[in-house]
């Protein structure tokens, strides 16, 4: 599966650590990031990441066109909900964008470490079948 990864700078420590507890299950899959975040992930764990720009530059938009594209199956975006953010309408277009093309999205850690659990229990083969169709 292609997965996005994204944090605030508030939430990066988080994001390094869960994934580091996950490492085993997300080596397994296509990783795609922010600038900062992927490099915060590189740096502490063997997993390769393609990194699009800083979220502030632009990043949230790359990540966002590959959701219309229907490219990403799963995007896991630790918001910080206590600091404004200069690129707020860039992560509403993100967040909006899930939602219009139904994509599992987790905006905290609880959510993240249920939906990476059944990702690794394979409840994520609908979106083969979505891919199979796409590409038709
Ligand atoms: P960053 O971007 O990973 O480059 O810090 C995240 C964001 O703030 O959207």
């Amino acid at each position: 599966m292609k997965i996005a990864l994204i944090a605030h700078d508030k939430k990066k420590i988080e994001m390094v650590n869960f994934m580091i507890a996950y490492e085993p299950i997300f080596k397994k899959h296509e990783l795609f990031s922010t600038g900062t975040t992927g490099t915060k992930i590189m740096e502490q764990t063997n997993l390769k990441i393609q990194r699009f720009m800083s979220g502030p530059l632009g990043g949230d938009q790359q990540i966002g066109a590959m959701i219309a594209e229907n490219e990403l199956d799963l995007i896991i975006f630790f918001r910080d909900p206590l600091t404004a953010q200069p690129h707020e309408p860039d992560v509403s277009a993100l967040l909006r964008l899930c939602d219009v093309y139904s994509i599992p999205l987790a905006t905290n850690v609880a959510t993240a470490e249920i939906l990476v659990r059944a990702l690794e229990k394979g409840d994520f083969a609908w979106r083969d079948v979505i891919h199979k169709y796409k590409n038709k």
